[in-house]
């Protein structure tokens, strides 16, 4: 790699349902949010397993339908949490795959891949999908790319913040930094550098989804990003939009042709497509056609929708989003008429309805929507990465600062109360201490039990660890132990407890080793995502040949048809390419399709060389 090279990091939105990938070319001094290999500016965040191959984004949902228990998605909803969480055990149903408990409560999705049973984690999921926004990002900028800034939900905790970075060192990524979606979108416009931020700024980030709907409300001062109230709808977004639609046109089709699809999973799955395609038409004309040939029972559907039935359908669910607005507002305890800049971010956010009711509510301010909402958080993480990469990595207040999103703590007092260390929404990295002191005469040893949270009682939160501190020389009680807690740029956390007339020591880093994936784990998965890409790189092989043998054969056909051609052969020669042809065909019928690469490779050599020899007769002709 190019010395220059080295500092090059890209920005990447990690979705639920979509991701983006982004670079700020500084020598063009602007973002470049990187279209994948179908020309669109985002990628599923899905991956399919099949007998033959291993599919990442378009190609993976696009076969979803056929293959439902082999087409993972939704990872980002499993990544650093438990099974026996309520979230985990109620997705679940919803979900076509299979995922059952493994060692340590950890979330594991089971798929068959090449007639085997796979297992995985969220994070080797997330990895293949951050794999494949680097693979986008590298074709487009034709050079390796080694760094990234990786955008997470301002409410992921340490665990989740934590998988993430897991999962871009399985993908080869080092993540440089893990900041908040929010923040990166409030990056992106620059909000930040606004007013100088002599004064408080209240920015408020409205993000609809494909599947979420997260709405926070941030504050910037002196270029330290505060997430003063988040709230939203984990299941609420484009999705439920598309079902809508669904819904309406299912209706329809058993108006005019009264037999009814509602059961039949691969219609209704082309019907949902079309419907999403008309959808996102409609966010810039007045109307759009739903049209699928063959629908159901060989009867094509064509109908259309205006934009005006469209809002009347949704209407309910864009009002919901208004009504979340207002609540976050209330728990900010902050005006509307104080928030400055509205900023939109999700693809639903796209929908002029949807900008409308926000404006409305914010009484005509205007919306930040100058950089399209589905790519604003790349887009900031693009900036961030390049502020963070190599040559200004130096310059401290160009580097924007993220916040904790939960409460930290200890408890080892009486009525196991939890001592807050590091309150919510602290500015990081931080380093606090907090003096524990001891509960009775010549207490030798304590228990810091930390937890991450904001309740009052400590075991109604998350514990995060706990370790032991012992060797206390004989005092009375209140005999101080410093406590102190220290979160670096990435939000991870590290607790050490010290006894200072002993110099008695001892520490954690909350690596939640009981849910986090150990170096010797990640590096397996690292050996086994080159493994998957091997094969990916044999299927490409093995297609290109096929595809290869299917032109020559065609040409090969062509040729022999014209008679000065024909004429010329010897019928030896003619005999031998009837046969080679017919060797090529039965291959591409694939009635063995065990037949290694190479035999496809050597049949289609054999076949371009008579090609040359054909086209050789043909010149003389
Ligand atoms: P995620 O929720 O995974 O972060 P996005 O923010 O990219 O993903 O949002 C994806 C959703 O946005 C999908 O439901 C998609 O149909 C929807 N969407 C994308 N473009 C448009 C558009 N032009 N109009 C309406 N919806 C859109
Ligand atoms: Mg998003």
């Amino acid at each position: 790699m190019a010395k220059e090279d080295q500092g090059l990091a890209i920005g990447i939105d990690l979705g639920t349902t979509y991701s983006c990938v982004a670079v700020l070319q500084e020598h063009l001094n602007r973002v470049e949010i990187i279209h994948n290999d179908q020309g669109d500016n985002t990628t599923p965040s899905c991956v399919a397993f099949t007998d033959h191959e291993r599919m990442i984004g378009n190609t993976a949902k696009n076969q979803a339908a056929t293959n439902p228990q082999n087409t993972v998605f939704d990872a980002k909803r499993l990544i650093g949490r438990k099974y026996s969480d309520d979230i985990v055990q109620k997705d679940k149903m919803l979900w076509p795959f299979k995922v059952i408990a493994g060692a340590d409560d950890k979330p594991i999705i089971v798929v068959q891949y090449k007639g085997e049973e796979k297992q995985l984690c969220a994070e080797e999921v997330s990895s293949m999908i951050l794999g494949k926004m680097r693979g986008i990002a590298e074709a487009f900028l034709e050079k390796p790319v080694k760094n990234a800034v990786v955008t997470v939900p301002a409410y992921f905790n340490d665990s989740q913040r934590k998988a993430t970075i897991d999962a871009g060192a399985i993908a080869g990524l080092n993540v440089v930094r893990i900041i908040s979606e929010p923040t990166a979108a409030a990056i992106a416009y620059g909000l930040d550098r606004r007013n100088s931020c002599v004064e408080k700024r209240n920015i408020f980030v409205f993000d609809l989804g494909g599947g979420t709907f997260d709405v926070s409300l941030l504050t910037i001062k002196d270029k330290n990003y505060h997430v003063k109230a988040t709230a939203g709808n984990s299941h609420l977004g484009g999705e439920d939009i598309d079902n809508k639609m669904v819904k309406y046109f299912v209706k329809e089709f058993k108006r005019k042709n009264k037999v009814d699809i509602s059961d039949n999973p691969r219609a209704l799955r082309r019907l949902r497509t079309a419907c999403e395609r008309a959808k996102r038409t409609l966010s810039f004309a007045i109307t759009s056609n739903v049209e699928v040939d063959a629908l159901f029972q060989g009867i094509d559907f064509y109908s259309s929708m205006t934009r005006a039935r469209f809002e009347e359908i949704n209407l309910e669910l864009f009002e919901e989003c208004m009504e979340t607005v207002e609540r976050c507002l209330t728990d900010a305890k902050m005006e509307k008429s104080s928030v400055h800049d509205v900023v939109l971010v999700g693809g639903s956010s796209r929908i002029p309805k949807v900008q409308q009711l926000l404006q409305d509510f914010f009484i005509g301010q205007d919306l930040c929507k100058s950089i399209n909402p589905d790519e604003a958080v790349a887009y900031g993480a693009a900036v961030q990465a390049t502020l963070l990469s190599e040559g200004i990595k130096n310059v401290p207040d160009l580097v924007i600062l993220d916040v904790t999103p939960l409460s930290l703590g200890i408890s080892a007092n009486v009525g196991k109360l939890m001592s807050v260390v590091i309150p919510k929404n602290t500015t990081i990295p931080v380093k606090r201490t907090h003096v524990y002191k001891t509960l009775h005469d010549n207490q030798s040893a304590v228990d810091i039990c930390v937890y991450e949270g904001e309740r009052t009682r400590a075991c109604d939160n998350n514990l995060l660890g706990f370790f032991k501190l012992r060797g206390f020389p004989r005092a009375p009680r209140g005999h101080p132990v410093d406590v102190t807690f220290v979160i670096d740029e990435n939000g991870i956390l590290s607790v050490s407890a010290e006894e200072k007339t002993t110099g008695n020591k001892n520490k954690i880093t909350i690596t939640n080793d009981k849910d986090r994936l150990f170096t010797k784990e990640i590096e397996r998965m690292i050996q086994e995502a080159e493994i998957y890409k091997d094969e990916d790189k044999k299927f490409l092989r093995k297609g290109r040949a096929k595809n290869g043998l299917d032109d020559c054969i065609y040409k090969i056909r062509k040729a022999l048809k014209k008679d000065d051609i024909n004429s010329l052969l010897c019928s030896k020669e003619k005999k031998d390419i009837c046969s080679a042809i017919n060797r090529a065909t039965n291959l591409l019928d694939g009635t063995n399709e065990k037949d290694d690469t190479v035999v496809f490779e050597d049949c289609l050599s054999e076949l371009q060389s008579m090609l040359e020899r054909l086209k050789a007769v043909d010149q003389n002709a």
